[in-house]
């Protein structure tokens, strides 16, 4: 029968059910989902030499006949090895094989074949090891040449699975180009259909690496089509126009006991000038913890209000709704009645006046009595109707979920007649180019200086002998009245998958592995009983439930508890200035971003305050890079350096940004990024629907669907 690009794979030659089943589970189903399975790194057997050349370590392909072959049972390793003699024109050479007993009767003694294995010492001769074979009339798939490696398994090797893309490959050719002439002209990219076969096979170690950036390029792009499209649907919307009051400005920053920073002037004048468009903003406001990015917000919840309409402030827990809430009604007191500003939890209804029944407070809402809520999502839960909805902040964005955020934003639409205003807080500072790469449908402003006076954290790296004189150290700041953190390292769950898998996810952090939780258990022990028997020592983890997880943090901040052990899965953005120590457990296993992070904890009070890093491995290479945030406190210096040393999963699981898996394309390649972010601009320039590049429309609409999970 001859194959198409449609044909089930289970009607390929050679694909039994087994191997079906495991292809299904990939996602392939189709010969052409097999072409599109690409490799992830190629061994270089290209070099084809003559066995006297040979030199110990080298990956070489021999071309040579076959001269003898036996088996040999090792018993005490219980091994079946194969053994061959070849020979060429210059000299012969040992073959050795391990557990392939098939061969013996596969291989044909004085015939001809292509050899590629890496070189290696064997009793006291050089030996060739392992190495993949085929007759040397028959084209080079499994030797002698770039050869593709596959993630495998038991089943699926490489070896095998290019014995079955080879035959495939002039299926390429009826593929339909994706991209349009204008684009592949002006980033001079391979066609698609070229791109597949040199991608798999490369002709060239040129041509493999043009194929990749082709195909990498075509994930990115389609990512900037989505989100440009994204962007353009949403200012499709029409926005209450708030009008630009400098007056209304400078009265409140007068009120203010400190002078912004030059960063926070900035990032709210454009804010302000957003709000004054008449479509709704969608602007990401980046910051490092304790850059002040609340009273930023605030000045834009003031512009609102002072127009009528309402704001909803949505923090990611309890805590931090209230600690907003006490924040707006201090700083925005003078602009607003008490009753006009309010909080709304699952445990907590008030306005700035007085304790109100969650029915009232609802109903106060929907009245448009209040001005500014400030909540947690069960805001979005309760249903509750607003009168004129004009601007939403969400605080500490990434913490929510991506589920969460889509819904939010659902939500958003549904309980606002028109679209409000929204504005996205953050404090994981993301690289520039991974935020053009994966937030380019929002509008960005970085707050990237701290507050004026802010004394600097004293970063150290604690050697194990000393581990005693800084428990000691811990035990006088505590009699002193301070607090401390205490962070358990990251343990990687069995099952997560390897960073082979998944180069540019290393560590999800919203996922918290059960020994994370039980290390977490056993030191609050160890510290409570052996250490610090004279103290309360608490105990957070993400596995706690919400209502927990509050009444711990509370605790904590009341004082009822001197010292907090606690999973990465810390909550964020609350302020304890009493805490002056953050200590981190396994600081190696933490990306130099999210370390910067957990020490942000520290020193917002006016006390001296110190981060201590410990190595569970104390390598000389761990140190090195922990260096790096001893010496440095740009929060976003060192997101760049995280993102070249350990790529962009630190910041991005793609979990959690919501994108699809990328195969290709690097999220830290920054000309490729900005190519593509170019050429969705240039073919939104032609039309905004995507008409005139119907395969292209059809590609992107697929690959929404993927994006959104369907
Ligand atoms: P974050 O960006 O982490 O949310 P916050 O908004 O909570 O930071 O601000 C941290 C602290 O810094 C707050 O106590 C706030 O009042 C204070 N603050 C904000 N801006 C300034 C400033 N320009 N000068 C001095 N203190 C400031
Ligand atoms: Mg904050």
């Amino acid at each position: 029968m001859t194959l198409n690009l449609n044909t089930p794979i289970s009607l390929i030659p050679g694909i039994g059910y087994r191997y079906k089943d495991a292809l299904n589970q990939r996602g392939i189903h189709k010969a052409k989902d097999l072409l599109f399975y690409f490799p992830f790194r190629y061994d270089d057997f290209s070099e084809i030499k003559k066995i006297k050349d040979l030199r110990l370590g080298e990956k070489v392909t021999i071309e040579a006949t076959l001269k003898g072959i036996q088996k040999k049972e090792s018993f005490r390793r219980r091994m079946v090895i194969i053994e061959g003699v070849v020979s060429d024109d210059s000299g012969s050479l040992k073959i050795v094989w391990f557990n392939q007993p098939y061969l013996l009767t596969a291989l044909q003694t004085g015939k001809t074949y292509r050899f590629s294995g890496k070189v290696d010492f064997n009793g006291g001769m050089l030996v060739l090891g392992n190495p993949s074979f085929e007759k040397n009339d028959n084209p080079t798939v499994n030797t002698g040449s770039l050869l593709p490696i596959y993630h495998e398994d038991r089943l699926l090797t490489s070896r095998w699975l290019r014995g079955k893309i080879f035959p495939l490959l002039s299926l390429a050719d009826k593929i339909p180009e994706t991209l349009p002439q204008i684009i592949l002209k002006k980033f001079s990219l391979l066609g698609l259909s070229e791109s597949i076969k040199e991608v798999h096979f490369p002709s060239s170690a040129e041509k493999r690496d043009q194929s990749r950036r082709r195909l990498a390029f075509e994930e990115l792009f389609l990512i900037q089509l989505y989100l440009s499209s994204q962007k353009l649907k949403w200012q499709a919307n029409p926005a209450p126009e708030i009008p630009i009051k400098i007056d209304l400005i400078k009265k409140f920053l007068k009120k203010l006991p400190f002078k912004l920073t030059y960063a926070q002037r900035k990032a709210a004048w454009e804010i302000v000038q957003d709000l004054n468009k008449n479509y709704p903003m969608n602007r990401l406001l980046e910051g490092d913890v304790g850059s002040g990015k609340t009273v930023v917000s605030a000045i834009a919840a003031l512009a609102v209000a002072n127009e009528g309409f309402q704001t909803v402030f949505l923090a990611p827990t309890e805590i931090l709704a209230i600690q907003h809430f006490k924040t707006l009604k201090k700083i925005l007191a003078d602009f607003f009645s008490k009753e006009e500003i309010g909080v709304f939890t699952r445990s907590k209804q008030e306005t700035a006046k007085k304790k109100e029944t969650k029915e009232a407070l609802i109903k106060k809402i929907k009245q448009g009595k209040i001005k500014i809520i400030s909540g947690t999502h069960a805001i979005l839960q309760e249903n509750i109707q607003f009168n004129n909805l004009g601007f939403v902040i969400i605080d500490e964005q990434h913490r929510f979920g991506v589920e969460q955020r889509s819904n939010l934003q659902k939500k958003i639409k549904e309980i606002g007649k028109s679209i409000p205003h929204l504005l996205s807080m953050s404090a994981t500072p993301i690289p520039r180019t991974l935020a053009l790469a994966v937030y380019s449908d929002l509008d960005l402003s970085i707050l990237n200086e701290l507050p004026m006076g802010r004394q600097k954290i004293i970063t150290r790296i604690i050697p194990p002998v000393k581990r005693g004189d800084m428990y000691e150290f811990i035990r006088s700041e505590v009699k002193k009245g301070r607090q401390i953190f205490v962070i358990c390292p990251l343990v990687e769950d069995k099952n997560t998958v390897t960073e082979e898998v998944y180069p540019f996810l290393t560590h999800d952090y919203t996922k918290l592995s059960e020994q994370e939780v039980k290390a977490a258990v056993k030191e609050q022990e160890i510290l409570q009983t052996k250490v610090f028997p004279e103290f309360k020592v608490g105990l957070l983890h993400g596995r706690m439930k919400g209502k927990d997880k509050e009444k711990i943090m509370m605790d904590f901040k009341a004082k009822k508890t001197q010292i907090l052990v606690s999973t990465s899965v810390v909550e964020v953005g609350v302020d304890i200035p009493n805490a002056t120590v953050m200590l981190i457990e396994g600081a190696e296993r933490f990306g130099l971003a999210q370390l910067h992070q957990f020490r942000g904890r520290v020193g917002r009070g006016k006390h001296q305050s110190y981060c201590f890093l410990l190595l569970s491995e104390g390598s000389i290479k761990a140190n090195q890079r922990l260096n790096a945030i001893v010496k440095c406190e740009d929060g976003f210096a060192l997101a760049e350096q995280d993102l070249k040393i350990r790529g962009p999963g630190e910041f991005i699981g793609t979990r959690q940004s919501g994108l699809p898996d990328l195969t290709m394309a690097n999220l830290s390649d920054s000309e490729l990024i900005k190519n593509a972010k170019e050429g969705a601009e240039l073919i939104h320039s032609l039309g905004k629907d995507l008409g005139s590049f119907p395969i292209l429309k059809k590609r992107l609409e697929s690959f929404e669907k993927e994006f959104h999970g369907e």
